[in-house]
Formats: C-alpha cells, structure tokens, sequence
C-alpha cells in the first residue's frame, strides 16, 4: 500500500507572497485534500541575506485568509517541528557530514577570489559552462586536493569552509514529473552544488531534501522555475540513500503577463494597475506600499476559483467552484503544462459572480459606511435594500455606493438625448397623474404598491406604460437606464420620489 498523502507549501520569507505561490500553496492543499492526505508548511529561511521581517506573519495570514488550512507546519506544530529551517541546523550540519564520511561531498575552502581566478580561466580557455564540476574540482583548493592533516587543521582554527556535492562525471539522472512526463539530465551539466555554506547553515537544495525526506513528503508540488533544480534533488535522494521513497514530482506551469508572452511581474501589475500580492504589503525598509487582492475588493472564494483555474481546468464547461467542488474535482495530471495568461478580467468577472452570491447583510456595511462617510443618512435596512438592488451590477462591494448614486443623490442633469427623445406632452402628464397619486398614497410604501398606484394612475390618464417609462425614469433619475425602477423609488422613500417628480416637472 501506498504511503499517504503529504505535500508541503514551502515559501522563502524573503518578501510578500507573489500570488503565483498562493496557487502553488492552493494545488497543494486541493492535492492534499482531494486524496485525505496531509498540507504542511514549512518555512523555507536559510538564506539570511535575503530575509525579510514581517514576511512570515504575512505567508501566514496570506493562507488564513484565501482558506488554505494547515495540517502541520509552522504556526499549527507538529511531530515534525521545529518548521522553520533556520531552527534546525544541525539536522542538516548531520546529514552534510554523512555524505563527506560516505565520500559523496568533500569540504572546500576556495576564496571568493579564487573561485573568481577559476572562472575567469575557464572563460579564457573558452569552456562552455564554468563551473566547479567532475573535472575542475581537481584544481581546487579542497578535501580532495589538499592532505588530510591540511583539511583538518584549517578546520580546527576555523578557517571558513563550505560542503559540496560531489557530482557524479556521467551519470544519468531522470525523473517523472506528474505534468512534465520523463525528464532526463546528465550529471555533467549539475555542478559541484554548495549544500553547506561557509555560516553553517544549508543551501536550499540540502534543506529541502533533507526536510522532504525527514517530514515524509510523498508529492513535492511546485513553480517550474525549480525544474531544473529536480534533477540535483533526484541525485541528492540517491547519495543520501532515500531514493525508494523519494516524493513524486509535480512542476505547475509559469503565469505569463496578460498578454501572454513572458514571466508575470511585479511590473506588469503595476502597468496593468491590478495586485500581484494577496494582501497589501509595506516593504519594511523603504515604506512603499504595494496593493493586495484582499484590499482590492475581491473576495477569498474568488481568488480561489479565479487561481484554480488557472493551469487547470476539469475538462467541462464549469467555471464557478467552491473550494469543496475544488477539491472534489482537482486532479494534478489535468495541470496544464503551458504557461497560463494571467487576465485580471478573469478575477473580477469571478469577484462579479461571487459578490452576487454573497447575503446582502454582510456587503450592507460596506454601503452604510461609505454613504455616512459622504454625509448621508443610511440605516442598515436602507443598506440592505440597497445592496440587495445592485449587487448584480458591480464588480466589488465598494463599487455599489458609487452604483448607488442616483439614489442618494436627486438628479441635477437630465440626460439631453432621453430628454429629446421621451420628454413629450404623454411624458409630462404621466408624472403629473403619478405625482397626483402618490399625494394620496398611503400604506406601505413598497415595490409591489407603487407599482400598482403606477398603473392605476396610468389607466386613469388613458396613457400607455410602456411608452413613459423611460421618461419616467429620467424625472426621477436623470438617466435613461439604470436598475429596477419601483425597487428604487422603495429605498428612496415617498416624499422623495414626490420631490423628485416636482422638479422635473419644473426644470423640463
Ligand atoms: N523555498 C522554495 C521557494 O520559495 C521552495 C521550493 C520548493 O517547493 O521546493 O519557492
């Protein structure tokens, strides 16, 4: 019997989450789920030079917000704690050392001007790739050039080293991506990688694969941009001796700009003016503020659906999917292998779709807040109505007050091509008589009545509806089109809809 299922998100904390690692996190996690397995995180920060305050809390709050739970990993615990790399240090210093006493890694003490001098030979005497390799190595300043007694005792006065791999001349190095198929390497084109660096903390490659292997990760789910690092783990498997259960690995496709040439950046989103991050970030050093989806408007299930979909697709014609129909759907060998463009449309066209299906009562705040905020009165009732009426038209809750305008706001202007085309003798008579019944009116002033004393009213002047209804509109509105006219003049009340009819009267 296969192991279970477990798949580790496994960010660097070297700056905000690039929303390309939400979807890495997010195929992990329907991954995970889809086969009742478990989602780990780990925090991937041995590179000290490049870490970022701040950028875990943000990692952490990125998954709580989209809805990626975690298993086990950092911020839940664990049987496999610590989770954060720079916390286990020694895990890796042990593993470095077994390979150096097996003779699979070999300690080297090159100057960063040394290793400058080689590459600058290497160049000259026009070899194709210049790198501490099978053939190069032997020129080096390392354990395999110098004498024991050397090694030793530059080691014992604390002379600065690093570990690395001793790669194999000719082998063949081969792996079956879930999404790729088979790719094959030859081991001469991976150099002599550093696992351990010179501050006694491990290079990714060993930390990955060491906590893979250790935290029994069965399928390792990532961006492509570590493709070509895969067959350096494959071999690092092999050296180590965990080749039999080494994880499966699935490589997902690039997100290219929206036009669908190149790597997405951080530059096309702010060109295109939509978030490439999550949730909004402030760089800690210089201030600058970056925008986030969550800020923007959208909403967690949204991204979700808009992500899922990007790079894979369940072969139907279904677009709208909850993180449950996700998860039931999600299948890995459907991962596309091109690129996927990413078009923002895309993700405001699912906000639209999932603002509509949101209660009115949650999006009724947003309303109520930026109308008190501009001056007007609003109930939450008011809100509610008001929500309830135009949700369908937007694309982001904030966007329904500004939908919303013609109904805090009495028309100033009338549309002059409407006034042109409607505005007639029938048009005035047709307010007038409504006025005149809305005078009368009482009870309860509600779509359905009005509608009533409408048509009543319009029966009585012997006017046909349908021919001044637009005018109508434009009394009480100043436009020609807009959203459902009786559920309007419901929010905006009677005496107001009297009000209205009175100066369009006058002005027209
Ligand atoms: N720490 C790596 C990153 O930030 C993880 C890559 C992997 O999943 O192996 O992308």
């Amino acid at each position: 019997m296969s192991s279970p299922v477990r798949v580790r998100f496994a960010p660097s904390p070297t700056g905000p989450l690039h929303i390309g690692g939400v979807r890495t996190a997010l195929y992990n996690y329907l991954f995970a789920r889809k086969m009742g397995g478990k989602m780990l995180l780990r925090i991937e920060d041995t590179d000290q030079n490049r870490f970022v305050p701040g950028a875990e809390e943000y990692i952490l709050e990125s998954l709580r917000w989209i809805g990626i739970e975690i298993d086990e990993g950092q911020g839940v615990g664990g049987p496999d704690a610590p989770y954060r790399q720079s916390e286990r240090r020694e895990i890796y210093q042990k593993e470095a050392q077994r390979l150096i006493d097996e003779g699979k890694a070999y300690y080297a003490f090159d100057t960063a001007e040394e290793l400058d001098a080689m590459r600058k030979r290497l160049e000259q005497a026009n070899a194709p790739a210049a790198q501490y390799n099978a053939i190069t190595r032997m020129q080096m300043r390392n354990s395999l050039t110098m004498k024991p007694d050397e090694v030793k005792a530059r080691i014992e006065a604390g002379d600065p080293f690093v570990i690395r791999l001793k790669t194999p001349r000719k082998e063949e190095v081969r792996l079956n991506d879930l999404i790729r198929g088979w790719v094959n390497v030859h081991s001469s084109a991976i150099d002599d990688k550093v696992l351990l660096k010179s501050d006694g903390l491990p290079t990714y490659h060993l930390a990955n694969i060491v906590d893979d292997h250790l935290m029994g990760i069965t399928h390792v789910i990532r961006g492509e941009e570590w493709l070509p690092s895969a067959p350096l783990h494959v071999l690092l498997y092999r050296y180590l001796g965990w080749e039999s259960t080494m994880p499966q690995f699935a490589h997902l496709p690039l997100l290219l700009k929206p036009e669908g040439n190149g790597k997405l950046s951080k530059r096309d989103a702010d060109l295109g003016g939509f978030p490439i991050f999550p949730l909004q970030w402030t760089d800690p050093t210089t201030g600058q503020v970056a925008r986030g989806f969550r800020e923007d408007g959208y909403l967690p299930e949204a991204v979700v659906n808009f992500l899922a979909l990007l790079g894979w697709n369940p072969g139907t014609e279904q677009e709208l999917f909850s993180m449950d129909e996700l998860i039931a759907t999600f299948d890995i060998a459907q991962v596309h292998k091109a690129g996927a463009r990413f078009d923002i449309q895309k993700a405001q066209w699912f906000n639209h779709q999932y603002i509509r299906q949101r209660p009115d009562s949650e999006l009724a705040p947003t309303v109520q807040q930026q109308a008190q905020a501009a001056g007007f009165d609003c109930s939450l009732e008011k809100a509610e109505k008001i929500v309830s009426l135009l949700k369908g038209r937007v694309n982001f809750a904030h966007e329904i007050f500004t939908e919303a305008s013609t109904i805090f706001n009495a028309p100033t202007t009338y549309d002059e091509a409407i006034v042109a085309a409607k505005w007639n003798d029938d048009a005035i008579r047709a307010v007038t008589a409504f006025r005149d019944a809305l005078q009368t009116f009482d009870g309860d002033f509600v779509a359905d009545a009005i509608k009533h004393t409408l048509g009543d009213a319009m029966q009585q002047a012997g006017i046909k509806q349908g021919k001044i209804m637009q005018a109508m509109r434009l009394a009480l509105t100043g436009l020609g089109a807009g959203p459902d006219l009786m559920l309007t003049l419901e929010i905006i009340g009677k005496d107001e809809t009297v009000k209205r009819l009175e100066s369009a009267l006058a002005a027209l």
